[in-house]
């Protein structure tokens, strides 16, 4: 039987469920090569990794020891350029990979929102970045360190929370240039953080327009100075800007169609953060890489037996668990909120069982 080569890049949460299932791609004729880098961290406790929280391994998945397992061709590393029309890919270390149907799943970089920013500062994603926080806070010669974070979503709440609650940090101050933090949140679950925070001494600046992020201090645009030792950039998720020089779309991410399926090119597929999903807008969340990793799969599947390609059908909401430190969780579901021990405990059993799935015993 004549074998198809499909190119998966990245090892992101859609991937992982096509390596898990490979065997089946395997059996319908495909030949799966991986270019990713050997570890996947995972998102949902990576915030408690940097701040020390949990071990470093904690949200660890080994790519390559998964591809193994599941007789997919793994090349270690990171997609370097592209040539679409000669269907041609080459890592970073100059090999060259050919394929008949490619798929992107490469994640999301912090967009810096047209701020000029310091090398020193520590961005929330990729992930890779903001591993360098536990680091940079035990380098610090401060016994107590002033650590600022700019940008007031989830991602910035869940940090400051957490900082405030470990040893050696000082000061934490939440920066933000709306007129509210949580701006996502419903009105009571904003009302609890701004409490838990509040308690924990987190400094709040709203309606602060950063225009620049130094390495000892930040400037807003209506010329206020904020010093810090550390500081933190959160605020809000692109696409990696790599996708332009490729081609293939720009900082919303790889256009594709309701199959996930390129715009103009039905061999690429793009999955999770990096595509810009257009028949609506998702929030970039694990949860849509997640559930279209099954989509994924049977489009391969539907496209080698020459069957209609199946959709990607967003739900409107999705359940999504804050982790604040100190024990304690906050859930929200659509107007739906939930905070306290209990709601972290389930947060931590969600993502074990997940982890577990990709993790060999
Ligand atoms: C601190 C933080 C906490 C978050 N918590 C949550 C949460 O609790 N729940 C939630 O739903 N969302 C959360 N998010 C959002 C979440 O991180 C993303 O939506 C999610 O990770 C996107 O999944 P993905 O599969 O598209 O990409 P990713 O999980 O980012 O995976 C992409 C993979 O591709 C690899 N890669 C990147 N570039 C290349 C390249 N050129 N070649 C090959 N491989 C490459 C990366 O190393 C990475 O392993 C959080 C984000 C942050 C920053």
């Amino acid at each position: 039987m004549a074998t198809t080569k499909a190119l998966l890049v990245g090892a992101g949460h859609a991937h992982l469920h096509l390596i898990r299932r490979a065997d089946e791609l395997a059996a319908a004729g495909y030949e799966i090569h991986l270019l990713a880098p050997r570890y996947f961290d995972y998102s949902g406790v990576a915030s408690a990794m940097a701040v020390g929280g949990l071990p470093r391994g904690a949200g660890r998945v080994d790519v390559r020891a998964l591809a193994g397992s599941t007789g997919v061709n793994f090349h270690e590393g990171r997609l370097l350029s592209l040539d679409p029309v000669r269907r041609i890919a080459t890592g970073a270390d100059g090999a060259q990979l050919a394929y008949d149907a490619l798929s992107l799943n490469i994640g999301s970089v912090v967009s810096p929102q047209g701020m000029r920013v310091h090398p020193s500062v520590v961005r929330v994603k990729p992930l890779a970045a903001l591993m360098a926080l536990d680091a940079r806070l035990q380098e610090s010669t401060r016994s107590a360190t002033t650590v600022t974070i700019v940008g007031g979503g989830a991602t910035g709440i869940e940090l400051a929370a957490q900082l405030a609650t470990r040893w050696g940090v000082g000061r934490v101050r939440l920066v933000e240039s709306g007129p509210a933090i949580g701006a996502d949140l419903p009105p009571g679950a904003r009302e609890r953080v701004l409490r838990v925070l509040a308690r924990r001494g987190v400094a709040i600046h709203t309606g602060c327009l950063v225009q620049e992020i130094g390495e000892r201090g930040l400037v807003c645009a209506h010329g206020c100075e904020i010093a810090h030792d550390v500081a933190v950039l959160a605020t809000g998720l692109s696409a990696p800007p790599v996708l332009e020089e490729w081609g293939l779309g720009d900082e919303r991410g790889v256009p594709v169609r309701a199959t996930l399926q390129h715009t103009h090119r039905d061999e690429i597929y793009a999955v999770g953060d990096c595509a810009q999903f257009l028949p609506r807008p998702l929030p970039r969340l694990g949860v849509h890489g997640v559930r279209q990793g099954p989509v994924l799969h049977q489009s391969l599947l539907a496209r080698i037996h020459d069957r209609d390609l199946p959709q990607y059908t967003p739900r409107r909401r999705a359940l999504s668990i804050l982790d604040l430190g100190g024990g304690v969780g906050l859930a929200v579901r659509g107007r739906w909120w939930w905070y306290g021990a209990g709601v972290l405990r389930l947060k931590r059993r969600i993502d074990e069982r997940w982890l577990t799935m990709y993790r060999l015993r």
